[in-house]
């Protein structure tokens, strides 16, 4: 079981990073503190013990810290979203609106097997764009993205509204920029 911890006291607030008015909730002051990152990764193994995950997919860069030590835990197959022009294989791409700029997310084709059932990983859900890029691609190959997680959220962005129909779930929620 995930041990009792104040998540909140790990993770550093950046003023106007990377441009002005934006909050930038950074995750590398949990990555630096070995408990605070157990947590994390304890805690999702802990909320999707009883679900059916057949495999993890994570968005880069990092959605990948928390959903590959998942992936091994749990025994199942860690699925790359990549930024455009990184994957060598077959691929599919989707382009979406960020917070703060525009970007694109590509899959391996060969990666997910059709009818697989894919927990969907990023640090952190803003307006959920990037999820809802992610999510489409996947089930664009057949898979179904039955839930999602963030180790944080900002629900103030909506990312509830841009994810409907699927399950959200974050550690730690922000109302405030
Ligand atoms: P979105 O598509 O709007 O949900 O944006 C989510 C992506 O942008 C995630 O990969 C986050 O790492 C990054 N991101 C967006 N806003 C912030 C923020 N305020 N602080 C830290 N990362 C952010």
């Amino acid at each position: 079981m995930a041990e009792k911890l104040n998540l909140d006291d790990y993770i550093r607030k950046i003023p106007d990073f990377p441009k002005k008015g934006i909050l930038f909730y950074d995750v590398t002051s949990i990555l630096t503190n070995p408990r605070a990152f157990q947590y994390c990764v304890d805690r999702m193994r802990e909320i999707y013990a009883d679900k059916k995950i057949d495999a993890v997919a994570a968005i880069e860069a990092r959605g990948f810290i928390f959903a590959a030590p998942f992936a091994v835990e749990t025994h199942v197959p860690l699925i790359l979203l990549r930024k455009k022009g990184k994957l060598p294989g077959k691929t599919i791409h989707r382009s979406y609106e960020l917070e703060y700029g525009e970007a694109a997310v590509e899959l391996h084709v060969d990666d997910v097997k059709k009818g697989q059932r894919v927990l969907l990983v990023d640090d952190l859900i803003a307006t959920g764009g990037t999820l809802l890029a992610a999510k489409e691609l996947l089930e664009e190959v057949g898979a179904e993205v039955p839930e999602i997680f963030g180790v944080m959220g900002l629900p103030f962005l909506n990312y509830e509204k841009t994810l409907t129909g699927v399950p959200v779930t974050t550690l730690i929620e922000y109302n405030h920029e």
